[in-house]
């Protein structure tokens, strides 16, 4: 018989038989099963759930501490940001909590956020997830549709958040869903009886399903449900909505609001007071309900907030503030052909001045950036030259050379 240490304790080859044998305390083991051992506990750890998404609640962050994060990454919206940060606090705080003898529940508080395109909605919502490590979805009301009808089934929604979580159930169950233009589907009439209103109230009423919890089956794949697929129960309970819309218009139903109750003897100096520039900053559940959201809906989205508009200074921050802010990722993008890219103070004023003029908001700031910096961006890699300093003069003349119509709003 061979001695301990002389053939491997798993396939039992003499040291001549294997390419290199390892001596443990009480056995060996050779290459190719310490290899193979290898392999398992990498299998192993592949099908364990992920642990990036797990929570708890000593490192679940304070509302001031998600405020500074989202402080690094966008400009101004501080009521919004505050309304954010307090509710996925205690979204999170609801998750950890124990079942309790007082029988006091704490219930989910989706949010809503009313703001103009382009102000920070989308990215507020991804710069949390971000934060928080949870998975995180966008998803587009205009795209879904009644059960039945051309456009995606509801469960779409959940179909993404699944992906986003590497179909990780639980971690879906506590993830984030963006519901992006959800002012899309309002009712269109006040009476909704007299056609059929497939992308607007049976939207609503089918939303209404997934914001309350319940479990519903999810095709995995997405697409249409067919008999054949294997559908995922997918919990709700404790997905956390967030949902955002232009509501365009919704300000004529404010300032209507406004006035009426200022009608009658109670009318008083508030009236004065009232930012006519900015009504959305007075918005109420009312209001939503006059643009046609049902009351069920609002109901369950009982967070309302709103985003200011963006005015030059905000714009001019959003340039080089944030911490991935658009001139920042130029510099770096130069940088790493190791060009030195600097900018003339005036050039960033031009950059917003144009943005304004044809009204492209915060997304149009990438566009005109890109059409400034296009030439540089395609000759500079091959040439000698390592500093490029953009002054006003020379983003005039890039600019100018750019077709305008084509500027993108991304
Ligand atoms: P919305 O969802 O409100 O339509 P987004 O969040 O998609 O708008 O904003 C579009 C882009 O504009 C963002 O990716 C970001 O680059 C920029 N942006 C908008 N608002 C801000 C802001 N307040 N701070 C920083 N960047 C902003």
């Amino acid at each position: 018989m061979a001695k301990p240490g002389e053939t491997c304790s798993f396939c039992g080859r003499g040291r001549r038989d294997v390419g290199l044998l390892i001596n443990g305390m009480s056995g060996a083991i050779c290459d190719e099963c310490s290899a193979r051992a290898y392999e398992i506990v990498q299998e192993n750890e592949q099908s364990k759930p992920k642990s990036t998404f797990r929570l708890s609640q000593q490192d679940l962050p304070k509302p001031e501490d998600i405020k500074m994060f989202l402080d690094q990454y966008i400009i101004g919206q501080d009521d919004a940001k505050r309304y954010l940060s307090v509710s996925v606090y205690n979204h999170y705080k609801r998750l950890l909590q124990r079942v309790s003898s007082d029988d006091v529940e704490i219930e989910k508080s989706n949010i809503i956020m009313v703001g103009a395109t382009g102000t920070g909605k989308t990215l507020l919502a991804r710069t949390i997830a971000k934060f928080l490590h949870v998975p995180f979805t966008i998803v587009d009301a205009t795209v879904l549709t009644e059960a039945g009808y051309v456009g995606e089934d509801i469960e779409s929604i959940l179909t993404r958040l699944l992906q986003a979580a590497d179909y990780d159930v639980e971690a879906a169950q506590r993830g984030i869903v963006f519901i992006d233009e959800i002012d899309k589907i309002a009712r269109k009439g006040d009476n909704p009886s007299i056609t059929r209103d497939v992308s607007g109230e049976g939207v609503q009423q089918g939303l209404l399903k997934l914001l309350e919890g319940s479990i519903v089956n999810v095709p995995p794949q997405g697409g249409r449900k067919h008999p054949e697929q294997k559908l995922i129960p997918v919990d709700t309970k404790n997905i956390l909505f967030v949902c955002g819309g232009a509501f365009d218009g919704i300000e004529k139903k404010i300032a209507q609001r406004l006035n009426t109750r200022v009608v009658g003897y109670a009318a008083s100096k508030s009236t004065d007071l009232v930012d006519r520039s900015n009504l959305l900053k007075y918005i109420t559940p009312t209001d939503l309900k006059s643009f046609g959201l049902i009351p069920e809906i609002i109901g369950r989205l009982p967070i309302l907030t709103y985003l200011n508009p963006l005015d030059k200074e905000a714009l001019r921050n959003i340039l080089t503030e944030p911490k991935n802010s658009i001139i920042k990722q130029y510099v770096k993008l130069f940088a790493m052909d190791n060009i030195k890219l600097t900018f003339e103070e005036a050039v960033f004023e031009f950059i917003v001045n144009k943005a304004l003029e044809f009204k492209l908001g915060a997304r149009g700031l990438r566009s005109i950036v890109e059409a400034i910096m296009m030439d540089a961006m395609f000759s500079m890699p091959s040439q000698k030259e390592k500093k490029l300093h953009v002054t006003l003069k020379y983003a005039e003349e890039k600019f100018g050379k750019s077709d305008v119509n084509r500027l993108q709003v991304a």
